[in-house]
């Protein structure tokens, strides 16, 4: 434009100067000066048509092939190339998206089409970078932008709108969940932001828009609970001396107490997050267990070398040796039934139990060489690999077996064999 003002008032320059000389002719058409000048004309043309010439020549010399840009079908000035407003759109784009916090695109129909312009014409990269701003701040207003998760999903003028959506969204939530369990709060999980910044108009929305658009929020929900846990019980030992060293046995079982824990629990998802510890309180009390340990030692069951007596009784009825036409391997002794019947000497048991003829029969080994056995017992107190002590009650005094009345029948057995008891007992 410009250059075709400078050039227009040249032209006009011209035709007044042309139009003032002539009619300054016409006035004096009849000088003898006008002869002269009318002379002069065409040499004067030729000065002007020279000048015109010139002009137009430098006109074509200082301009280049240019291209009309058109945006939208809108032409907004002439571009030296394609590529520099296309990396005008570029930073644009990079700008506002910056600004809006999403993606941004240009997104206008960009045309070209070839010209010719003096370099003075073309827009400078800013220029058009200006041009192409004020096309995309029309898709842009300054609003509060809803961030979920870092991402904006919506965006009002409103920010308190915004709030009470979400805490709708919370309240409605709340309600849905609180009534088939026990739930103390619920709140939207996601980390959510709200900003005011540009927007794109199209992120713009409505409260019940922004509604829509939240509806796959996490939910953490927030929970008491009540948990039984059970408190175990101690062990108490007590050592006595009223038992027998190995004796060990409970005297007073065991029992658990409970206790009473309160958690509030936090789930995002049905996943827990949290748990912190209310309050913990015991219900019952637990009971020691108390165990009797005996400290008292065994009796020896040495072997003592000696024998003593078996029973209370001290009648033989029957002594060791011939018997008829056969052979009395020990001594029988009387004794009511029931009577005890005491070791002779310490040892371990090697039998107990019936025994033929001998009818319920213990037999004690005492050493290498020496072994006793105790026959027709009406009942056995030991039992097969028992250690005994000398004196210790065995059985009680019986007649099973082959016996004629209740008797101890006593066995003293050296190497194997039988011998006879009497002389051990006065001592060896
Ligand atoms: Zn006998």
């Amino acid at each position: 434009m410009n250059d075709l003002g400078g050039h227009n008032k040249i032209t006009a320059y011209i035709k007044r100067t042309v139009k003032r000389v002539l009619s300054h002719l016409n006035k004096s058409v009849h000088d003898p000066i006008w002869h002269k000048v009318h002379n002069a004309l065409p040499v004067a043309s030729c000065i002007v048509l020279g000048f015109l010439m010139i002009t137009t020549v430098w006109r074509g010399l200082s301009s280049d092939v240019a291209l009309d840009m058109y945006v939208d079908g809108k032409m907004i000035g002439v571009v030296s190339d394609v590529s520099g407003s296309v990396g005008a759109i570029a930073a644009l784009e990079a700008d506002i998206s910056e600004k809006v916090g999403v993606a941004y695109k240009f997104d206008y129909e960009i045309e070209y089409k070839f010209t010719t312009a003096r370099r003075r014409d073309v827009l400078t990269a800013s220029e058009c970078y200006s041009i192409l701003q004020q096309y995309a701040m029309n898709e842009v207003t300054t609003a509060h932008a809803l961030y979920v998760d870092g991402v904006i999903v919506a965006a009002n003028q409103d920010e308190e709108a915004i709030a009470g959506v979400l805490l709708s969204i919370e309240r409605d939530m709340f309600e849905k969940t609180s009534t088939d369990d026990k739930v103390d709060a619920i709140y939207i999980a996601n980390q959510v932001e709200i900003k005011e910044q540009y927007c794109l108009n199209q992120y713009i929305a409505s409260a019940q828009d922004i509604a829509l658009e939240t509806d796959d929020l996490d939910f953490a929900v927030v929970k008491t609970e009540t948990e039984v846990t059970q408190i175990p019980y101690d062990t108490v030992y007590v050592k006595t001396e009223c038992y027998y060293e190995d004796v060990e046995f409970c005297a007073v079982a065991g029992s658990c107490g409970e206790q009473i824990s309160t958690y509030t629990v936090e789930y995002v998802n049905g996943r827990e997050i949290s748990r912190v510890l209310n309050d913990e309180y015991e219900v019952l009390t637990p009971t020691a267990e108390v165990i009797y340990q005996g400290t008292a030692p065994y009796p020896k069951t040495v072997v003592t070398g000696r024998f003593v007596w078996p029973t209370v009784s001290r009648h033989v009825t029957s002594p060791y040796g011939p018997r008829g036409n056969s052979h009395h391997m020990g001594i029988d002794i009387d004794g009511n039934r029931g009577t005890p019947i005491y070791a002779a000497d310490g040892g371990v048991v090697v039998f107990a139990g019936p025994e033929g003829t001998y009818g319920q029969s213990v037999i004690i080994k005492h050493d290498d060489v020496y072994s006793t056995r105790y026959a027709h017992q009406s009942k056995i107190l030991v039992k097969e690999g028992d250690r005994v002590y000398q004196g210790q009650v065995i059985g009680m005094i019986g007649d099973t077996g082959r016996a004629f009345g209740c008797h101890l029948h006593f066995e003293i057995l050296k190497d194997g064999k039988d011998t006879s008891p009497m002389p051990y007992f006065a001592g060896k």
